[in-house]
């Protein structure tokens, strides 16, 4: 926690409007600044917090919509991170707290995740999924944010003279395969040879916005190492994980073994639409498309023009813009399970905005979105696929099928 982060906030209030938690539950306090004025609060003493203040801080997104409003620069996503680390410091959580870790860290355990997947897989399969839906309440909302396997889990890569290494991440590499398979063949169409070292862990970006920071550092670390060796550009295609990886100069610059190689990583990194030149891939039949802005692209890394790019030079693609583009989906990491109310309020509101746009295909960069919007679009009965950018381009016909 940097004071002099939060002393760039000016109150101004310019920020509130484009906050989704202050649009859904309408308070100063469950607004961006709000929550610096409580997290001022919370640094000028020493105690444990109040459950006010704690509520309050846990329903941040920290989608960082504040960051692209504010005329002041404030670097909210990272005042939240140092705010939600000193709550997990000054509290005595006891056991639910633990488990809670516990259960957060499996996302860094590839074993442990790829157990996870299967059996989440084979409980689709055998119907179970299903039948939690229909017992409503909170199993319900959670059954229906599960991700469907695609085929088998992603390997690591060793290519000699690679030109670019793909950070394949933790729930992406087990539970999307088929995405990162169709991520190193666009790649490589564009002339690319990719290596992916089997040696890399999760990114730790739940770990940051959880308030581990120890952990999150350490997976920082072991990444650092696992992509040491070459300088060539690392190419990740999930947002979050992205701005994450982005940020691991900040993580780390209070380390000095490691500020350096910290700073050098995170220059490397490079989301997918960033790399990839607009190529015209053909989809067979025309197509309304919707790409949709994750927040830790649009706001985290200020990408918003280059997936456009990439979708109109497809033949066949028709762009079409949604109400209100930027605005959080409600997934955000694990908050669409710790703050369901809120998360399937935020989904409601961008299904709807997507439904009246007409698309055939959602396009996004990130896969939490994808789930959760997947998710919204089948309680509301469209029949919209929802596609990663990278198996788009890919495989435009796919969308048909
Ligand atoms: S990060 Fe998102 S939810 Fe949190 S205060 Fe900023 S705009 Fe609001
Ligand atoms: S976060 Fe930025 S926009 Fe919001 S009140 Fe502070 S200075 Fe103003």
């Amino acid at each position: 926690m940097r004071r002099e982060d939060l002393a760039t906030c000016i109150s101004c209030g310019l920020c509130l409007n484009d906050c989704p938690t202050y649009r859904v539950l309408g308070e100063e306090a469950d607004s961006p600044r709000g929550r610096i004025q409580l997290i001022r609060g919370l640094v000028e003493t020493e105690g444990a917090p109040t459950e006010t203040t704690r509520d309050h801080l846990e329903a941040c997104l920290v989608c960082r919509a504040c960051e692209t409003a504010c005329p002041s620069g404030v670097p909210f996503g990272r005042i939240m991170e140092g705010a939600r680390e000193v709550l997990r410091e000054r509290e005595d959580g006891g056991l639910g707290e633990s488990l809670g870790r516990t259960a957060l860290d499996t996302v860094a355990h590839r074993r442990r995740l790829a157990w996870f997947t299967r059996l989440t897989d084979l409980a689709r399969r055998v119907g179970l999924l299903r039948l939690s839906r229909a017992l409503g309440g909170r199993i319900a909302w959670a059954a229906s944010l599960a991700p469907a396997r695609e085929g088998p889990s992603f390997e690591g890569i060793d290519r000699p003279g690679a030109t670019t290494a793909l950070f394949a991440g933790c729930v992406m590499r087990e539970a999307f395969g088929e995405t990162e398979r169709a991520t190193v063949r666009v790649l490589e169409i564009d002339g690319e040879t990719v290596s992916v070292p089997d040696e890399q862990t999760c990114c730790g970006a739940l770990h940051a916005h959880a308030g581990e920071g120890e952990r999150a550092r350490e997976l920082a670390r072991y990444n650092i190492d696992a992509f040491a060796g070459s300088d060539t550009k690392i190419v990740v295609n999930a947002a979050g994980c992205g701005a994450h990886l982005k940020a691991y100069g900040e993580l780390l610059a209070e380390d000095p073994a490691w500020a350096d190689r910290a700073k050098r990583f995170a220059a490397r990194v490079r989301d997918l639409s960033e790399v990839v030149r607009p190529r015209a891939a053909r989809a067979s039949r025309p197509l309304r498309v919707v790409y949709q802005d994750a927040c830790h692209l649009a706001h985290g890394q200020r990408i918003r023009t280059q997936p456009r790019a990439l979708l109109r030079a497809v033949e066949g693609v028709t762009l079409v813009e949604i109400a209100d583009p930027e605005r959080c989906c409600g997934s955000a990491g694990v908050y669409n399970l710790t703050h369901p109310e809120i998360a399937r309020a935020l989904q409601r509101d961008k299904v709807k905005a997507i439904i009246a746009a007409r698309p055939d295909v959602i396009v996004s960069g990130n896969p939490g979105c994808m789930l959760q919007i997947a998710a919204g679009l089948k309680d509301a009965g469209s029949s919209a696929r929802v596609m990663h950018l990278a198996r788009f381009l890919d495989d435009p016909d796919a969308a048909f099928r």
